[in-house]
């Protein structure tokens, strides 16, 4: 069975972007920052821009979709996601000019091949006319992807529950939010279903209902100014803790940086 990678470019409300690929050849899922960056912190984990077959794109926010436009026209790569997100990517100023040629439909719960991943997208709740999570499998390996949710719906939880891989929002610690210093539309907002996920709902969920199998939760889309990772990660491992089946098989927890690229992990 060939070796997967996986790293984090980038994760949070200043720009998404996740590589997943083999030695040869990978995608990314969301492309956030800019082709620069991407380009840069490819090169840093030994990929080329040249080696990327396709991006698969969440939803329509900035933080999602900032280095597409240049990715399409000067790189040419594939870009996949359902046509209400490319209505609403295309409206956008910065993202009108996106090649043609580049532009990729795909359906909701359909599943699609792209270098050997058979991949879904599927639903989640965020404020945006469409927002989607990820389910890519390669043979055994079962990956979710869902950042941007303001609730786990019965959909997202089907999903999250097939992973034995799992990129998972952990946005927020309510005190942090509720005591901080964000306005008090905003701050309904992001505790909305259509919000985003706060660090207790997120490892509630999965003390109870992760699937026995799961050997990897990553802690991505950190809010700057309403969570720290140490506070994510141990709100996770309290939760995980004592639910552990036994000896203590918890899964490998890791929090997934803002601004600086993750280790490449093997799958
Ligand atoms: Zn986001
Ligand atoms: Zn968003």
């Amino acid at each position: 069975m060939e070796t997967l990678h996986f790293c984090s470019l980038s994760s949070g409300s200043s720009g998404n972007c996740y590589y997943l690929g083999y030695q040869e050849k990978g995608l990314l899922i969301d492309a956030g920052i800019s082709a620069l960056s991407i380009k840069k912190h490819l090169q840093n984990i030994g990929k080329s821009i040249g080696q990327i077959m396709g991006i698969v794109v969440t939803h329509n926010h900035h933080d999602h979709i900032a280095g597409l436009q240049t990715l399409s026209k000067k790189y040419h790569i594939p870009i996949y996601t359902t046509e209400t997100v490319w209505r609403h990517i295309l409206r956008s100023n910065k993202q009108r000019e996106i090649g043609s040629d580049c532009i990729r439909h795909i359906q909701v719960e359909k599943e699609f091949d792209l270098i050997g991943f058979s991949i879904q997208a599927f639903r989640v709740l965020h404020d945006t006319p469409e927002a989607l999570g990820y389910y890519i499998t390669c043979g055994q390996r079962k990956i979710t992807v869902v950042t941007d949710l303001g609730h786990i719906c019965s959909t997202a939880a089907r999903f999250i529950q097939l992973a034995n891989f799992l990129i998972i929002e952990s946005n927020y610690d309510r005190d942090m939010l509720l005591k901080g210093t964000y306005p008090e539309d905003l701050k309904r907002r992001i505790l909305g279903k259509n919000g985003h996920l706060e660090n207790s709902e997120c490892a509630d969920f999965l003390a109870t209902h992760r699937n026995p199998d799961l050997t990897h939760i990553f802690l991505a889309h950190l809010s700057r100014d309403n969570n720290t990772p140490e506070l994510a990660l141990k709100t996770m491992t309290d939760r995980l803790l004592p639910v552990a089946p036994p000896p203590c098989l918890l899964p490998e927890i890791a929090v997934l940086q803002r601004n600086s690229p993750s280790k490449v992990y093997a799958l």
